[in-house]
């Protein structure tokens, strides 16, 4: 059967065509600038990739496009093929645990969450209705970014706030990327043969976290309320001092709006380098001996040992360290500088190993305390797989 795996933002809709149980990718794409002047969108099928522009002005004439190039292609002859359409949603607050079959409840939860994720879960509203519209008949079904990570107990998802602002106003810690580190925690589990395992999972992207997983369930994890907590990120600061908000407010004459955009969008690596919030361009700045670029990554690896170390203390122990997302499973230097200060835990890096980018491998040596691991993510993967067994159900 088909699955589609569905990801909408407010002017854009990935998706991936799966043919399932097989796991086969029949087609993938993108629509982008949705609603807005110059859209287009790009389809890759069988290693081809095609690019196309069309005014699209909303997600279900786009969700049509694709229905035509379905057929056009001929990658469905009937819609009632498609039995299946999962939606990844960013925030499900404490009411999702896990994947769950849309109905009008659960759209009125994921609208009444919209506060937490204003930019994502509208628009996944948006999408999920659209979806609705022209494949009635297939089961659809919400992925929530914050499901894996409902499993961490109390004292790892309050903070050290008035406990009001957690009961009025739901001020705790969600995570996010969680199906992307279940994904990978689940791989690795099939790697080790068991699934009774203490993991730490790197999602190291242009936004990153890091997860504690403990048995294939969720302990801790580094985001937080929203994404920026944690880990140094492209544009996002992670872990501050929350009192240099107010502060920088008054000082600045800044409005939260303001200091949100800078803490979102002008921080990090971009904040910290002054040149560019991609990793790659950092690595140029630090062969060009750029001191702010130097810099920059020193602290990047820095939080990212800190977080590792940190869990590994609250896991008891640590049976492997697993690299993914744009970084980690690309970044040969980056894994290299966290790695080696993981020595005092008796993590041992095969520097051969480790010369790899976007491939499943083991990168520590046989004797190394701690296995480490790159595996590439595949979050689109997981939803239809969420999916499956929904429909199944
Ligand atoms: P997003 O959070 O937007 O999904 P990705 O997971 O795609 O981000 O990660 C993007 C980051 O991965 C960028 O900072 C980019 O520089 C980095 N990256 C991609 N390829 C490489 C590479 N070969 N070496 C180093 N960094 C890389």
């Amino acid at each position: 059967m088909k699955i589609l795996s569905v990801n909408a933002g407010s002017s854009s809709l990935k998706f991936q065509l799966y043919e399932m149980p097989e796991e086969k990718v029949l087609i993938s794409g993108n629509f982008e600038r949705i609603g807005i002047e110059g859209s287009f969108y790009t389809l890759k099928i069988n290693g081809e990739k095609i690019k196309k522009e069309l005014k699209l002005n909303n997600h279900e004439e786009a969700f049509k496009t694709l229905v035509e190039e379905l057929k056009e292609n001929k990658v469905v002859k009937d819609l009632d093929e498609i039995k299946g359409i999962g939606h990844r949603i960013v925030q499900g607050g404490d009411y999702f645990d896990k994947t769950v079959v849309i109905d009008e409840d659960v759209i009125n939860k994921i609208d009444e969450l919209s506060s937490l994720a204003p930019l994502h879960n509208p628009a996944a509203i948006i999408g999920i209705k659209a979806a609705k519209e022209v494949f009635p008949n297939a089961l659809e079904t919400a992925v929530f970014d914050t499901a894996f990570h409902q499993t961490m107990p109390e004292e790892n998802y309050m903070y050290a706030l008035p406990r009001a602002w957690y009961t009025d106003y739901k001020v705790r810690r969600y995570g996010a990327h969680g199906t992307s580190h279940k994904y990978v925690a689940n791989r690795m589990n099939e790697i080790l043969g068991r699934n009774n395992t203490k993991l730490i999972t790197c999602h190291i992207g242009n936004g990153a976290s890091i997860s504690a997983v403990v048995n294939g369930k969720c302990l801790n994890t580094s985001m937080g309320l929203t994404p920026n907590a944690g880990l140094v990120m492209g544009t996002r600061c992670g872990d501050i001092d929350a009192s240099i908000i107010p502060y920088i407010m008054e000082k600045a004459n800044l409005t939260p709006k303001q200091v949100d955009t800078i803490i979102n969008k002008e921080s990090g690596f971009l904040g910290l380098s002054m040149r560019s919030s991609d990793a790659r361009d950092i690595r140029e700045g630090i062969n060009q001996g750029d001191h702010n670029c130097i810099l920059a990554q020193r602290i990047y690896v820095k939080r990212v040992v800190d977080y590792i170390a940190k869990y590994y203390v609250e896991m008891g122990g640590c049976d492997a360290i697993i690299f993914t997302a744009g970084v980690g499973e690309n970044s040969v230097d980056t894994r290299k500088e966290i790695l080696n200060e993981l020595e005092v835990l008796g993590v041992k890096l095969d520097s051969e190993a480790n010369k790899i980018a976007g491939q499943e491998k083991m990168i520590s040596t046989e004797d190394s305390k701690i296995m480490c691991y790159v595996i590439p993510t595949n979050e689109e993967l997981m939803i239809a797989r969420d999916t499956l067994a929904l429909i199944n159900e």
